[in-house]
């Protein structure tokens, strides 16, 4: 990937993509595209010589198709997504499997119809089976049954890694998938119904902290364990394998999806995650666990010898992260 080179990162409004962005524009990249779907992300006063955002309805394979046709980027980020915590898959499974399949089907096709060679998809560690070995190596996948709370997103996700691995194979693209563990950062999601645990907990623990409350309540048992990794993280790990590190030969062969996990090598449990959060907050009350809300997965930690071996490590260690996305969710 050359500095020049024209870089289509798909959802640059969203957690991942905004934090893509970020990263190109750090390391110098000079011709940046982002599509956009809602609020348009400030990048600041420097950037706008070398990013350029347009609006474009992914769902739409028309629209999708014909920006792909005028645009001709060289390198394609999917970052675009429906994503969303437990609750929200729980409730809302329909809409998770069909704009997941919608966007990826209609993107991927399309950059390989305009002659892109190299794509990163991103997926996520919950298309892995339920109660796998951990940490949980790439190539577990779709050996045993999935997490019932989320099956209807894996199992999209997964069509998503099945469409690179099958267009590298027929076409000969260099199509990547990346499943990153448990991901926060800026631009999360403060929902507390449809978001994930650790910003959940932010908002949880400061407002409480704001109301004077004696306690505040955490979903489920707080024994499952997680494995947290900041979003500006990940996006360094993406723009590392878009480079020469995930054009590597051993990544693209007959026998095993092009599948890269990103992670920090390490989870914590659920209670664990919570006390962390109400010191970062500083929260001195109790905390409550509401066992009546699902647990779901028990554990998912990657094993990330795969990436680590090429050379790449995160920066950002979990108390520290929480503190940066406890200052995101005041600028919220
Ligand atoms: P998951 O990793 O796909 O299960 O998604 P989540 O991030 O939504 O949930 C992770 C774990 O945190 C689950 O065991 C949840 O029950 C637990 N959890 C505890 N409190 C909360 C909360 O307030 N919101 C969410 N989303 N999860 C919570």
């Amino acid at each position: 990937m050359n500095k020049t080179d024209k870089i289509l990162v798909v959802g640059a409004a969203g957690m991942v993509g905004s934090a893509l962005v970020r990263a190109l524009l750090d390391q110098g990249y000079e011709n940046i595209l982002g599509s956009i779907n809602r609020k348009v992300p400030d990048f600041g006063p420097t950037a706008s010589s070398r990013v350029r955002l347009e609006s474009l309805d992914l769902m739409d394979q028309a629209a999708v198709s014909a920006f792909f046709e005028k645009e001709r980027p060289s390198h394609v980020f999917l970052a675009a997504a429906k994503v969303g915590g437990i609750q929200a898959n729980n409730t809302y499974p329909a809409d998770f499997i069909h704009a997941n399949l919608a966007i990826q089907t209609n993107v991927i096709h399309s950059a390989y119809q305009t002659g892109v060679q190299r794509l990163l998809f991103l997926g996520s560690s919950c298309i892995y089976p339920r109660d796998c070995p951990q940490p949980i190596r790439e190539s577990y996948l779709l050996t045993g049954p999935l997490e019932p709370t989320n099956r209807p997103y894996a199992v999209a996700k997964i069509a998503g890694i099945e469409m690179c691995w099958a267009y590298n194979r027929q076409y000969g693209t260099r199509y990547l998938a990346v499943m990153p563990t448990n991901l926060y950062g800026p631009g999360d999601n403060y929902d507390l119904q449809t978001s994930h645990v650790l910003p959940a907990l932010i908002r949880k623990a400061h407002e409480a902290k704001v109301r004077g409350d004696r306690s505040f309540t955490v979903w489920g048992t707080g024994s499952p364990r997680r494995e947290f990794l900041y979003s500006d993280d990940l996006a360094g790990a993406c723009v590392f394998l878009m480079g020469e590190a995930g054009n590597a030969e051993a990544l693209f062969n007959e026998t095993e999806p092009p599948l890269v996990n990103i992670g920090c090598g390490e989870d914590v449990t659920i209670a664990e995650l919570a006390g962390m959060v109400a010191e970062v907050v500083g929260f001195k009350g109790e905390i409550v666990f509401d066992e009546s809300k699902p647990d779901g997965t028990p554990q998912k930690l990657l094993d990330v010898s795969r990436i680590s071996g090429m050379g790449w490590r995160p920066g950002v260690i979990l108390p520290e992260g929480i503190g940066l996305a406890y200052g995101d969710f005041f600028r919220d």
